[in-house]
């Protein structure tokens, strides 16, 4: 205010001295006006500063505030989405879980049915003939085909070593022609379908061999019997139902055996099984694939007019032309007349090459003895030379089949293959032996 007065009083004039002093006092005025202002000002600025103090840490707490919620919203949502992702999965795997027990269970239903399926055709099959022979009488039940069917030619279709890719097609024949026949099979995985469908449809399910490999199953008893009973529990878990039926790889004829044939038979015996070879050959097992015609010609003239006839044919999957063969089988017996087409069952007479002994006959026996051919009354010279020969092909086929199989295996199999290529050799030298058999029975 001072340094004002003074200032103004140094620009003092004389002439002007009216007009300064006017300037001077308004100078003075708003110099003055502006102190008060700004001491005004200087007062408010003390006075207000607690609450501005207030004021602002209220906002830094609040920026603060924004600034931790914002945080944990930025860390909890990807925390929420991942445990609502991992519930999800769970969810997810809980009803994958659900869904494998549901089709496990519908394919037990599934198999469940076709089992069940299969022991009510048997029951029905029993119960129609109940109805048949009387139900008065249960003996009756027991009648041989031969007493069910008197003054009939009896015929017996057999099929081995299936099921293949035809068991179904060879099923639709026998089911258009109504004929039943006996399937000897062999232990395969992903058949269970035809299994129960030989079953449902009134068939025989018989059994052939587990592993159908000559070197394996005839190199001890104990691999035989392993054989036999690996097949039956196969067969009873695939379709419910223990086989009764049993046909030897090569017929029990066949001279591959390093087991003696008696003990085999009476293993058999003894677990209640029955064995059938054949008297009729389709010759179907030839390495060269025959015609249809000539098939149907070699059974036809196989049967002849043998009082019963075990036809001898393959289920295999390079047996096309046994396929083509049934219809015309089937449709020129049954024109024939008097002729009976049936499946092997407890009243059908046991065809066989070799008959079990007693224990007393194989005391007395030579162990050369046990390969003779039976001299049997359905067995006659010319029949047992065409046993011979089908034994052979029988053999060949039986290679065949093996080969086929193992094609359709691993690796793994290939190199036991190899290490049987000795055994197979002396399967083929098996005619022989079987010529001298029969050399030896006609003496
Ligand atoms: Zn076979």
């Amino acid at each position: 205010m001072d340094s004002v007065a003074v200032k103004t009083g140094m620009s003092f004039s004389e002439t002007n001295a009216q007009k300064v002093n006017g300037k001077e006092a308004d100078l003075q005025d708003a110099v003055s006006e502006a102190v008060t202002e700004q001491d005004a000002g200087l007062e408010e600025e003390n006075i207000e500063t607690p609450e501005r103090k207030e004021f602002r840490r209220k906002r830094v707490k609040r920026i603060k505030l924004i600034l931790i919620l914002l945080l944990i919203i930025f860390l909890l949502i990807p925390n929420i989405l991942c445990g609502v992702l991992l519930y999800q999965l769970h969810k997810m795997n809980q009803n994958m879980e659900i869904l494998r027990e549901e089709i496990k269970l519908s394919q037990e239903e599934i198999e469940r049915r076709t089992r069940e399926s299969a022991a009510m055709a048997i029951e029905e099959q029993k119960k129609k003939e109940k109805e048949e022979y009387g139900t008065e009488n249960l003996v009756q039940l027991h009648l041989t085909d031969e007493q069910k069917y008197p003054g009939k030619q009896l015929v017996y279709l057999t099929f081995d070593d299936g099921p293949s890719k035809y068991t179904n097609e060879i099923l639709d024949i026998l089911e258009k022609h109504e004929v039943k026949a006996t399937f000897f099979v062999l232990a395969k995985e992903g058949y269970d379908a035809e299994y129960n469908r030989i079953l449902a449809g009134g068939h025989t399910l018989g059994m052939h061999s587990y592993t159908h490999k000559y070197s394996v199953i005839y190199s001890s008893m104990q691999a035989y019997m392993d054989d036999v009973n690996s097949l039956s529990d196969f067969l009873t878990e695939h379709t419910g139902i223990k086989p009764k039926f049993y046909r030897f790889p090569g017929g029990s004829s066949n001279s591959v055996s390093k087991v003696g044939i008696q003990s085999m038979l009476h293993f058999l015996s003894d677990e209640g099984y029955v064995y059938y070879d054949w008297n009729v050959s389709s010759e179907d097992a030839s390495p060269t694939m025959l015609e249809a015609s000539v098939i149907a010609k070699n059974v036809l003239n196989g049967i002849g007019s043998k009082k019963e006839a075990v036809v001898l044919m393959h289920d295999a999957a390079s047996k096309r032309s046994t396929v083509e063969a049934l219809p015309i089988i089937i449709e020129s017996l049954q024109q024939k007349g008097n002729v009976e087409i049936l499946p092997i069952t407890e009243g059908t007479n046991q065809i066989y090459h070799v008959k079990e002994k007693d224990a007393s006959e194989i005391n007395t026996d030579s162990a050369k003895e046990e390969t003779v051919i039976e001299e049997d009354a359905v067995l006659d010279q010319a029949v047992q030379e065409a046993v011979s020969e089908a034994v052979s092909e029988e053999l060949k086929s039986e290679e065949e089949a093996k080969a086929e199989s193992e094609a359709l295996q691993n690796e793994e199999q290939v190199e036991k293959e190899e290490n049987e290529s000795a055994e197979n050799a002396e399967a083929k030298a098996e005619p022989e032996t079987i010529g001298e058999a029969d050399e030896i029975s006609e003496e």
